[in-house]
């Protein structure tokens, strides 16, 4: 069969010969102006109402691609595009690589693209100090805070990486404590949680109704977290025998005891703490003779203190004691 166009060669796309079809077939067809809208703080770009995160080369891919009419089947389509500035008019070269049965055919647009600009719905909440949650820090040590307040924001910034909704708008510094505002509620109470667990801390949970927005009720939520009044490193009596807290969970206390030096571990929850030694009262002694359990001991005051204890230090080593009603504690 003959080409129905110039009727000299064999038909082989369409009933043309491959020069005539060449000629004739368009399978690509793009705007001569195109124009996108992007946010100024953030550089997020808008298609059909969603705000994007991409890079500039990704947005102009994206913009390209949804401009993109096609005229004509083909096996697969390519593309490569060069951007250029002039006198603050943005220039695409578009070129589309396309492969049709065994052609390979190269279809060039020149576009010009024009930015609107409009502030990202993260970027309107940022800078309009929203905020939907207030995270309370408290029972904080003194030199304790900025520890605490960096894992609260360790935490923050982890979550914020999955949710870009998530910010800190505000902070304050109070007697009690630190107060952090946080733009996404469920997030804060994920970041709540996380502090609990770390310290052992207490949560209460406190809604409050700040309006009404589309026909519902909106609630702002405070979160108060109360850290307990013991750390790991403390000593701490529990039905009468004095350990040390050598680790904490949640309401798991994880304890080394300093009678017998075996471990074992008591839910705060069904054990009531008698007595807390904290970890900066604990007090240096110097091991001047040990035997057995038997250990011989130097305290700051050159007192000399005899004691048994569980565990071994060697002679001349330092060591940390607690004395409570005159009774001497050794720690590990
Ligand atoms: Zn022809
Ligand atoms: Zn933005």
């Amino acid at each position: 069969m003959l080409c129905v166009e110039c009727g000299k060669r064999e038909a082989k796309y369409d009933n043309l010969c491959e020069e005539c079809f060449l000629k004739k077939v368009k399978f690509t067809h793009l705007p001569r102006h195109m124009e996108i809208t992007q946010c100024p703080h953030c550089g997020a770009v808008k298609f059909r109402g969603e705000w994007k995160r991409l890079d500039r080369k990704e947005m102009f891919h994206e913009l390209v691609m949804r401009n993109l009419t096609v005229l004509h089947e083909y096996d697969a389509i390519d593309v490569d595009i060069k951007e250029r500035e002039e006198r603050g008019v943005i220039h695409l070269d578009v070129k589309f690589h396309i492969r049709f049965k065994d052609l390979k055919i190269i279809e060039e647009h020149f576009c010009e693209v024009t930015i609107n600009y409009e502030s990202c719905t993260r970027c309107n909440r940022y800078f309009g100090n929203y905020f939907e949650a207030i995270l309370q820090l408290r029972g904080m040590r003194e030199g304790e805070r900025e520890k605490v307040r960096e894992f609260a924001y360790s935490r923050i910034e982890y979550y914020a990486e999955k949710n870009e909704n998530l910010f800190v708008t505000k902070e304050e510094e109070k007697k009690e404590g630190v107060d952090l505002y946080l733009s996404d509620k469920r997030e804060a109470k994920k970041v709540a949680r996380d502090i609990c667990d770390r310290y052992g801390a207490s949560l209460k949970e406190s809604p409050q109704l700040a309006g009404r927005k589309d026909g519902h009720d909106v609630y702002r939520v405070t979160y108060a977290v109360r850290l307990p009044d013991y750390r790991s490193g403390d000593v701490v009596q529990i039905d009468n025998i004095f350990y040390l807290v050598e680790k904490v969970s949640k309401s798991m206390l994880f304890l080394l005891s300093l009678k017998d030096g075996r471990r074992k571990h008591v839910d705060t929850k069904r054990h009531k703490i008698e007595r807390i030694i904290p970890q900066n009262e604990l007090e240096e002694a110097m091991v001047i003779y040990s035997h057995s359990d038997y250990l011989q001991l130097m305290d700051k005051d050159y007192n000399i203190l005899e004691v048994k204890s569980p565990f071994k230090h060697p002679n001349g080593s330092k060591i940390k004691i607690a004395r409570i009603n005159g009774e001497v504690l050794v720690l590990p």
